[in-house]
């Protein structure tokens, strides 16, 4: 325990909750199949950045967790490894259901963005990754939905257009990411986030992360979360 503490402190990490598991060092201390390990290689990632060491294990714990870290540290590797292997654990989808894996984002840039990067950890194993914001043509995102996916990276009020469209349903939905939960709550999302929250079950995992942890979005937090791990990196919020 003494080292685990050491090991945590040369990583600037903090966390809190009960019974949190203990960092990982490297890559391969987290089961990863062969394959995955291969394309996190690909990228050029040798080794996990300190709040991808500790978040990993806390997310294949299965427990929720709220992240707090400068932008830059490497957050989108640490929710989409873990949502590729829990996708990777349930039954395939039916048609008509999708996605398990979704993540919401506060700009199409960002949503974007943590596309690029999902897809890229997607290229061999099947999973299909579809990204939802504004800008593109409803039509063929609504099309390109009823295909069918098992991760949608969507800005929050896109992503609620097109549940009503009934283009996507939340049924087999049981990941749930919530990145740059202040920027979201700064462009007004609050509402659209709160409601699609509860449109998936609550026995899904949920991730937050967020550069700083304004009151509101605490209430947020104790609301939607389950008894979360905080981890925070280095001097933030
Ligand atoms: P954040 O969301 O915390 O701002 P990102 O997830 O966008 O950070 O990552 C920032 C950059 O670091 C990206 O270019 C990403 O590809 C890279 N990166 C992430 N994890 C690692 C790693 N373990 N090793 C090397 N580079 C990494
Ligand atoms: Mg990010």
């Amino acid at each position: 325990e003494q080292d685990v503490a050491e090991y945590r402190k040369s990583l600037a990490i903090r966390v809190s909750g009960f019974e949190v598991p203990r960092p990982i060092k490297t890559f391969e201390d987290c089961g990863f199949s062969t394959q995955l390990l291969n394309s996190i290689a690909k990228q050029g990632y040798e080794k996990p950045t300190p709040i991808q060491c500790q978040a990993l294990p806390i997310v294949f714990s299965g427990r929720d967790i709220i992240g707090m870290a400068k932008t830059g540290s490497g957050k989108t590797a640490a929710f989409v490894l873990p949502m590729i292997v829990h996708i990777m654990d349930q039954p395939d989808l039916k048609k008509e259901e999708g996605p398990i894996g979704v993540v919401c984002a506060p700009t199409r840039e960002l949503a974007h963005q943590i596309y690029l990067e999902t897809k890229k950890f997607c290229k061999s194993n099947g999973i299909r990754v579809s990204a939802v914001y504004g800008g593109m043509s409803k039509l063929d995102q609504f099309k390109e939905l009823k295909a069918g996916c098992e991760i949608v990276i969507a800005t929050p009020g896109r992503l609620i257009d097109m549940l009503k469209m009934k283009a996507l349903n939340m049924l087999r939905a049981t990941y749930l990411v919530l990145d740059e939960a202040d920027r979201m709550f700064d462009l007004g999302f609050e509402p659209q986030i709160r409601s699609i929250a509860g449109q998936i079950r609550p026995d899904r995992q949920t991730l937050l992360f967020s550069a700083t942890m304004p009151r509101k979005i605490e209430k947020l937090a104790r609301e939607i979360l389950t008894d979360p791990v905080r981890v925070t990196v280095g001097e933030v919020g």
